[in-house]
């Protein structure tokens, strides 16, 4: 390597290891597929519908999208969905079609939703209205209830947050549900925006519901996130019904143009198909069940010095009172307003938790008046 590619990567390196507030897994190694980065592959198109074009590996593609849709309780046969550029190309798309769908629409969701959302919404034109959300980060039932009443005549779109990216707090898909039924609405969609939780809550016990079988039109996943990939990339998963609504035959390529891009990504599913087949689902559960210990041991050790963490059920996110920003800026945690969170993702170690402790410790000691009072009450 020249001397920049070094200096590069080096710097990469060290970002990577010290990073404690963002949900990127990092125990992958990809390799083995360095051969592969010598081919231009390129997955244009339909990934069910072969293109004239033929350097891809849809093939793969599909299986990653099955795999997806059995751990989510769907029926691959009418279930459709395609590996995407990231989560955010994934919420776009479940709204896409929810408007194909019901062009008059109103979109609901909550004041604690992924900033990218509001983008889709504007380039979708869509109207919708933001809720309320609890302390926690869940939806407010009681504020989308009553929005809801004022807006019967429309069908409603609900975009709900399975793991919003602060506090991943869950919005309950059973009380929306209950809602649906309470004001009698005919024509409403369900998306869910698992992009962190969608790769976690099927390998954990008592995960949130969500999946198919409770009746959702559509979900959007992050692949490097809970899963990890070097390039970002993500799935989204839809009935297909909406994905037929919106297929259109193009000739120049000869399949069909069903997703949002137009050439796309051949390489980062063999990346998730390579990790799914190396783990299994043994080996899914258990490291689901490593991060959510770690999480409860980064509640506890933050506790025991005086800070009040605290989590949202079994969550790898921890939410604390935001640090000093020399804390914040050596561990790279990302705050909002007065709180900061650390998500304890595979790649990350007892001895980087012990590390934030200690210095956490200094902090308080330090900065007392940043910490206390507290404007945050633990629940
Ligand atoms: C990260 C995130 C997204 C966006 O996903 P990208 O893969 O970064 O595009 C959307 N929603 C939630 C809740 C997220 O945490």
């Amino acid at each position: 390597m020249s001397d920049w590619k070094q200096e590069v990567f080096e710097k990469m390196t060290k970002a990577s290891n010290a990073f404690l507030g963002y949900p990127l897994a990092k125990d992958f190694s990809y390799e083995k597929f360095a051969p592969f980065l010598n081919i231009c592959i390129n997955n244009v198109g339909d990934p069910e519908c072969p293109s004239t074009l033929t350097i891809d590996s849809k093939e793969i593609e599909r299986k990653c999208v099955d795999f997806f849709t059995e751990i989510l309780n769907g029926d691959p046969k009418k279930i459709w969905g395609y590996i995407t550029s990231g989560g955010t190309e994934g919420n776009l798309y479940g709204l896409y079609v929810a408007r194909e769908a019901f062009p008059n629409a109103i979109v609901y969701y909550s004041e604690s939703t992924h900033y990218s959302v509001k983008k889709n919404l504007h380039l979708l034109k869509q109207p919708n209205i933001v809720i309320r959300s609890q302390e926690n980060g869940e939806i407010d039932y009681e504020d989308l209830e009553a929005s809801l009443s004022f807006r019967r005549d429309r069908p409603a779109i609900f975009f709900l947050n399975i793991g919003t990216t602060m506090t991943e707090a869950v919005d309950k898909l059973d009380k929306i549900k209950a809602l649906i039924r309470k004001l009698a609405i005919k024509d409403f969609y369900i998306h869910c925006d698992a992009a962190f939780l969608g790769a976690i809550a099927p390998f954990v016990d008592n995960g949130p519901k969500f999946d198919f079988s409770h009746g959702v039109d559509s979900i959007s996943i992050s692949g490097h996130k809970f899963l990890g990939s070097p390039i970002p990339c993500g799935v989204v998963l839809v009935k297909r019904s909406h994905r037929d609504r919106v297929a259109h035959s193009v000739s120049y390529v000869d399949t069909l143009d069903t997703t949002i891009s137009g050439s796309r990504n051949g390489l980062c599913p063999l990346f998730i198909w390579d990790f799914i087949q190396e783990k299994g689902i043994k080996g899914l559960k258990e490291r689901a069940k490593y991060s959510q210990e770690l999480a409860r041991y980064t509640e506890q050790e933050m506790k025991k010095i005086g800070i009040p963490a605290w989590r949202n059920n079994e969550a790898l996110t921890v939410v604390f009172p935001k640090p000093s920003k020399s804390i914040r800026t050596k561990f790279q945690l990302a705050c909002d307003e007065s709180i900061a969170h650390v998500i304890c993702v595979p790649g990350i170690t007892k001895e980087q938790i012990d590390e934030l402790i200690l210095d956490l410790k200094d902090d308080i000691n330090n900065h007392e008046d940043e910490y206390f009072p507290n404007p945050y009450v633990i629940t």
